[in-house]
């Protein structure tokens, strides 16, 4: 994940505020490789997220904040994602700067978080964002634990990851807290 901040207005070239690019229909291929720490670079598409358009205050006047993420590997396969997060940086822009001209000439400011990043900050040692991968005949752990008065919700739950699955799961269990 990269964060810009940008001296252009690159909504000309965007879909709104979340834009995704698809680099590929293969979903099984992609999971295969990244499961083997095999990363795309950029290849297989990404998301271009522009918070500035719908929050103008998210960025001084004239300019917009820019975050351009996809998936990949929670570890590599050769070498670490801190050494070279610079270099995969540059590779998602050189590929987000096909559909947006003047990308990287433009950037004034530039974050990045990797996956490391994202695992210290969560507390996980596998980090995946949009929730663990599913597997066919396993659930994450029980909203209702053997632990009298102990629930439990979130990505890491039964419920799975993503917000459709988070919310509602949330809600109803805390309806069955509440005895409802
Ligand atoms: C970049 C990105 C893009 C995503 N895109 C999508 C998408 O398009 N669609 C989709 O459905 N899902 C998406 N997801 C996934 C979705 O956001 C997560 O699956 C979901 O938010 C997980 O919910 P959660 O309640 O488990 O955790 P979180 O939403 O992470 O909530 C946990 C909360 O606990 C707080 N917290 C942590 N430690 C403590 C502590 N000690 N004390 C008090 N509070 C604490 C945190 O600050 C946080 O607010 C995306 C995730 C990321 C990172």
């Amino acid at each position: 994940m990269v964060h810009l901040g940008v001296d252009f207005d690159p909504s000309p070239y965007v879909h709104g505020v979340c834009t995704y690019y698809y680099g590929t229909y293969d979903i099984e291929g992609g999971v295969a490789l990244a499961k083997s720490g095999q990363y795309h670079e950029g290849k297989d598409g990404f998301v271009v997220h522009i918070p500035s358009l719908h929050s103008p205050q998210m960025a001084p006047e004239g300019q917009h904040a820019i975050t351009i993420y996809t998936i990949c590997p929670d570890r590599l396969a050769t070498g670490d994602w801190e050494s070279q997060k610079e270099t995969y940086a540059d590779k998602l822009i050189a590929y987000a700067e096909k559909y947006i001209p003047g990308l990287a000439e433009h950037t004034q400011l530039r974050v990045i978080l990797t996956p490391e990043d994202f695992r210290h900050r969560t507390h996980l040692d596998h980090h995946a964002f949009g929730g663990i991968a599913p597997v066919m005949g396993k659930s994450g752990a029980p909203h209702q634990t053997p632990i009298e008065g102990l629930w439990f919700v979130g990505a890491q739950s039964e419920s799975g990851g993503g917000l459709p699955n988070v919310i509602p799961a949330a809600y109803r269990t805390a309806k069955a807290i509440a005895g409802q």
